[in-house]
């Protein structure tokens, strides 16, 4: 079976943020043109050598996509409906959008290519923070992109939250979180601050020149979300992911079943035929290597039945409703106690996941030590 999702990668952005290591570059003096061009020749190979069946979900992130022009994301979304036209009854489609790129215009045209979903970057509700970690949308930016898409239509929004910024308070993210919950996102996706190598915050932290919450605060800042989001009515489905009844990001939980989707574009990653590859970064080599009529594969792996089996656990971990035990019998032809009985037990043992009728599943303590528990499940298998 062809996979059933798509991931498309638009890697560029109107500036870099401080502490971002995605593949994405600056847009000026890029080749857009010809990157999109690059971008639709990878699907017509992936719809010679794996065609696509029904597609239940599709994913434009970045990067910033919105940083396209009209008329470019008319194409792009014309060339993604040729090389994908079948598409489920409940499909989703989601493009990852940041305030200071949105405009009405595109956002209608989002809405007619068949775009049922927007991801908005909005981080953080204070400008001096936004402005800490460089951001270039203001707090209106992010009100009016909300605004805009919900008199277009839009009925599904998802808003990215950080926490732990430099200079980030409790009572900060107590603020932000009231103006999240008053702009009434179906999604909301609240990930931690991470130093990344390579990026600006890298620099600057290994000069002491950031000044970070402490594990306390972060700690704190993460319960408070979760409380809070709780509270209006939001539920944690995922370890960073909160939604409304029925608005659970359905392409995210591709990624967490283990499923397969074509990933395309420059530094994409993607899972197909039992095999993992991540394309190339440089986007003049992925120019050039689609010109050739090449796949920009820059390595691949054929996922053993082990490796798969270790995914399964680790990713399924992260969904609070935990690793459902028929699936994984269904799928690999054996229990998770006979692969993993031992694991299981010893991480029962510190309390850190718990056995449930129906499935394997993080405990609140497992919440906040998920490393741990992913880590115990690596090369395990007997
Ligand atoms: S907008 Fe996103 S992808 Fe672009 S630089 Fe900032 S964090 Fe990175």
């Amino acid at each position: 079976m062809p996979p059933r999702s798509v991931y498309i990668h638009i890697p560029f952005c109107s500036h870099k943020c401080y502490y971002c290591d995605f593949t994405a570059y600056h847009l000026d003096g890029q080749p857009v043109d010809a990157y999109l061009s690059a971008l639709y020749e990878e699907m017509n190979i992936w719809t010679q050598v794996t065609p696509p069946n029904t597609i239940d979900t599709l994913y434009i992130g970045g990067g910033t996509p919105t940083v396209l022009k009209p008329h470019q994301m008319r194409q792009l979304l014309q060339a993604i409906e040729r090389a994908f036209p079948q598409r489920s009854t409940n499909f989703e489609f989601t493009v990852e959008a940041n305030p200071e790129s949105v405009s009405k215009e595109l956002l209608q045209i989002l809405m007619d290519g068949g775009v049922n979903r927007i991801s908005f970057g909005a981080q953080t509700f204070h400008p001096h923070l936004l402005r800490a970690i460089g951001r270039v949308h203001g707090v209106q930016e992010i009100l009016y992109s909300v605004k805009w898409a919900r008199e277009i239509g839009f009925s599904n929004l998802s808003l990215d939250l950080m926490f732990g910024l430099p200079g980030q308070t409790v009572e900060d993210m107590a603020e932000t979180l009231e103006q999240v919950i008053a702009v009434k996102p179906e999604h909301l996706s609240c990930y931690s601050l991470k130093i990344e190598e390579g990026t600006r915050f890298y620099f600057m932290h290994q000069q002491n020149r950031l000044t970070l919450p402490t594990d306390e605060e972060e700690y704190h800042m993460f319960q408070l979300i979760r409380e809070r989001l709780h509270q209006a009515g939001y539920r944690q489905y995922e370890i960073s992911n909160f939604s409304l009844p029925g608005y659970e990001s359905m392409h995210n939980k591709v990624y967490w079943q283990n499923d397969e989707y074509y990933g395309l574009g420059v530094g994409a990653h993607g899972y197909v035929n039992g095999v993992r590859y991540a394309n190339i970064k440089g986007i003049q080599s992925y120019i050039e290597r689609l010109e050739n009529g090449d796949r920009p594969i820059a390595e691949q792996n054929h996922v053993s039945i082990e490796e798969s089996m270790e995914n399964f656990m680790i990713l399924g971990l992260r969904l609070l409703q935990g690793v459902n035990k028929v699936r994984f019998a269904q799928r690999y032809g054996k229990s998770i106690d006979q692969v993993f009985g031992h694991v299981v037990q010893s991480l029962m043992k510190k309390k850190l996941i718990a056995d449930k009728v129906e499935s394997i599943q993080l405990t609140e303590k497992g919440l906040l030590f998920g490393n741990e528990v992913f880590a115990a499940f690596l090369s395990d298998v007997h």
